[in-house]
Parts: structure tokens; C-alpha cells; sequence
């Protein structure tokens, strides 16, 4: 760890001085071009030299950047007045309702902005967005959501997800429109229900697998259906994936027929997943049974967290913070102890910075500032407390102080 700091010049150190690691320790953080580059003794006792900036970490605990596996920032309504849900309880409801209202509401990158603001407030340093892709609206959306990346990427990195919210098949022109997209900023390719949406489960895979080879891309499905449905789609998704040699990015998201599985078709699914490397992203299941995030983690299979819906036509719950997300899938998974309380923060850092392809996620010397403060005396309290946050970096700088985002 010292070859790391003494590889650079003294101007540009930054020391976060008098933090807590998970494990407990005390420690100051050095910090240098974007990269941890050493532990400290705490209090800055060992200070390298007075030029460096320093930063009081005030005694609190410093975790690693959150990651937000799983948004829509193209549909929140962050922000804005309260607006009531307007919805029925189906699928079809929530999407005719949303095509019905979505032009009357303020831009995307102005309730896109609002969003990521408060996420990167609360800790969240990466985040995986799937933005609708139809034949009403084309790729506006996900260019709108693309320029918004722009505008902050030195605070927060954002992959998008070409999403066919409204199907594949059954929307002429959408499989074109999915296929444009990776050359106006789409990174992975999205998918839904292909048989409560399309009824043609090999169709819609023939499709999206067609597009992911030719662009080189991975492939992260909503997959909602429960059941023998649900199971058949999470099935096949994975035999194309293994078939295709394809591997980066590869996730099912939900997967809610995994929590219903008998246990013969769960050790199969779980063991075929993790085979091929298709991770679940999971936001904790809201209306249906979570997922069993601690036995498909046994079994391999990665398991990451997003908050999904984050006010918005679909949902009025959240504000972007992946601590709560954290806490409402370690509620809902019924865990307790403390060691089960780092298995769902792990679901809203580290998992999802492996699942996402992220490098250097972590706090050890070597890995990149993306990190935060927190007043909390352990991660695990961290997680069902969700305290406030005092300090947020990425790559090394401050992006947030005290629940705001700093301006440049
Ligand atoms: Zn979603």
C-alpha cells in the first residue's frame, strides 16, 4: 500500500482523518487521483505532510459507495407535487396509465436530476436504470436520460438499459428501436415477461439475443410472472445465456417465480444460473414474496438490490436511498442478526458493483474513492437506522455533504 502513495506527488492528498471501517477500526483514509492509497493511523497522527487536504471524518462509520442495481429514472416523479396514484393493481393498468399521463409531466431530465440528486446524497455512487423504449416515444427518453448521465458523471456512474416497457413483439418497430438505441447511449439491453407480454417465449428471446450478440451487450430481463410461467422464463433466459457463451450483465430482474419454486425446480434454476453467470436483481419483492437472497447467494448466483420505482407512476414509495432498500429486503427476508444485516448491505454495494462490472469497489488501499459517511456505530445499524450522511466521494472528491449534493 505504500508503493500506491509514494508513486505520486505530495500536492494533490486528500486525508479523510478520525473514520470508523466496518470491521471496526479506526483509521484516517489517504486518498490520491481517485484512489484509496492508504490506511492511516487515525487522527492524523501520521500525516504525511502538511499540504494535504484534509477532511474530518468525525468519528463516523465509512462504508463503501452504494449501488442502485435497479431504476427507472425516466419515469420518477421526484420532486414534483405530490401526484396520487392513479393505477389499478395490473400490469396493463400501470402501463396504459403511465402512457396515458407521461406527457403531461415535467421533463425527464428535470425529474431524472431530482432523483439521482437524493440518491447521490444518500451514499449511492453507481446506478443501473432501465428507461423505457416504445413506439410512442421512441428513444426520447433514453436520450433525455443519456444527456442527464452526462451532466453528472463525475458524481455518480449510470448504466442504462434499453427497456421494451411495453413489449417486444406485440409493438411493431420496438425490436428496431432497441436495436438503435446502443448507438444513442444504451448500454445493456432489457427485456419483459415474454409471455404474459409477448406470448411467445422464444420469440421475445429470439429477439433480444439476436440484438445483445450484434452489440455485444448484456441482457437484464424483468421478469415478474410467477409460477410455471415465471419459472420457464427464468429458465430459458438462462439456457440462452449459456448457449450464447454470453457472459457481463446477464440478470434477471425479480425473478418473483424463485420465491414460489418447489425445492427440486429451485436447486435446478439456482444451479443453472449460477453456472451461466445470470445474477437477480431484486428490490425485495414489494407485492409478492421476496426472493430467497440468502440461498441463491449459497448457490452462487448473485444477488443485487435496486429500488426500482422510486415515486412514480407505478409506485409512491422511495427517495433513492439504497440503505432503506437495504433494510426493507432484510424486513422482508426476515433477517435479524447482524451477519444477515451485512448480507443485504452487501446486496446494495458490493453485490451489485460485481454484478454491474464495476472495478475497485471497496475501501481497501488500491480501490476507488467512491465512498460515504455515516453516523452509525456498525453496518448493521447502518442498515436499520439509515442515518444521516455527513460525507459523500467519488473518485475522491465530495459530491455531498449532509444530505445535499455539492454544486461544482
Ligand atoms: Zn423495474
Amino acid at each position: 500500500m505504500e508503493n500506491l502513495e509514494d508513486k505520486a506527488g505530495a500536492a494533490d492528498l486528500i486525508v479523510v482523518t478520525n473514520v470508523r471501517l466496518p470491521n471496526g477500526r479506526a483509521t484516517d483514509l489517504h486518498i490520491r487521483d481517485g484512489l484509496i492509497v492508504r490506511h492511516g493511523e487515525p487522527h492524523g497522527m501520521d500525516r504525511p505532510e502538511a499540504t494535504a487536504h484534509i477532511i474530518d471524518g468525525k468519528d463516523c462509520l465509512v462504508l463503501p459507495g452504494l449501488v442502485d442495481g435497479h431504476m427507472h429514472l425516466d419515469k420518477t416523479l421526484f420532486g414534483t407535487p405530490w401526484f396520487p396514484q392513479q393505477a389499478g393493481p395490473s400490469r396493463w393498468s400501470r402501463i396504459e396509465t403511465e402512457k396515458r399521463l407521461r406527457a403531461e409531466l415535467p421533463p425527464v431530465a428535470q425529474r431524472a436530476a431530482n432523483l439521482i440528486d437524493s440518491c447521490i446524497a444518500k451514499g449511492t455512487t453507481a446506478i443501473r436504470t432501465h428507461v423505457d423504449i416504445d413506439p410512442d416515444i421512441g428513444l426520447d427518453q433514453l436520450r433525455a436520460v443519456r444527456d442527464v448521465r452526462e451532466d453528472y458523471a463525475d458524481k455518480v456512474d449510470i448504466q442504462i438499459v434499453a427497456f421494451p416497457q411495453s413489449g417486444v413483439l406485440r409493438c411493431p418497430g420496438v425490436a428496431d428501436l432497441l436495436d438503435a438505441a446502443f448507438a444513442e447511449g444504451a448500454d445493456l439491453l432489457g427485456g419483459i415477461d415474454p409471455m404474459a407480454m409477448d406470448e411467445d417465449l422464444d420469440g421475445q428471446l429470439d429477439v433480444l439475443f439476436e440484438i445483445a450478440q450484434r452489440h455485444d451487450v448484456g441482457v437484464d430481463i424483468h421478469l415478474h410472472d410467477g409460477g410455471a410461467d415465471g419459472l420457464a422464463e427464468i429458465n430459458a433466459f438462462t439456457a440462452r445465456v449459456a448457449a450464447h457463451g454470453l457472459s457481463g450483465g446477464m440478470t434477471v430482474s425479480h425473478g418473483f417465480a424463485l420465491a414460489g419454486a418447489d425445492a427440486a425446480e429451485f436447486e435446478t434454476t439456482a444451479a443453472a444460473m449460477a453456472k451461466a453467470g445470470v445474477s437477480l436483481a431484486t428490490h425485495g419483492g414489494g407485492g409478492s414474496p421476496p426472493p430467497p437472497v440468502k440461498m441463491l447467494r449459497e448457490r452462487g448466483v448473485e444477488v443485487f438490490a435496486g429500488n426500482d420505482n422510486v415515486r412514480d407512476l407505478w409506485s409512491p414509495y422511495g427517495d433513492g436511498d439504497m440503505l432503506e432498500r437495504a433494510m426493507l429486503l432484510a424486513w422482508r427476508s426476515g433477517f435479524r442478526n447482524d451477519p444477515d444485516l451485512a448480507v443485504a448491505l452487501d446486496c446494495a454495494g458490493a453485490a451489485g458493483a460485481r454484478a454491474l462490472g464495476l472495478t475497485g469497489h471497496g475501501l481497501e488501499p488500491g480501490c476507488c474513492a467512491d465512498l460515504f459517511t455515516v453516523m452509525a456505530e456498525t453496518p448493521a445499524e447502518a442498515v436499520v437506522s439509515r442515518p444521516r450522511r455527513p460525507l459523500v466521494m467519488k473518485n475522491g472528491r465530495i459530491v455531498a455533504t449532509d444530505g445535499a449534493v455539492v454544486s461544482n
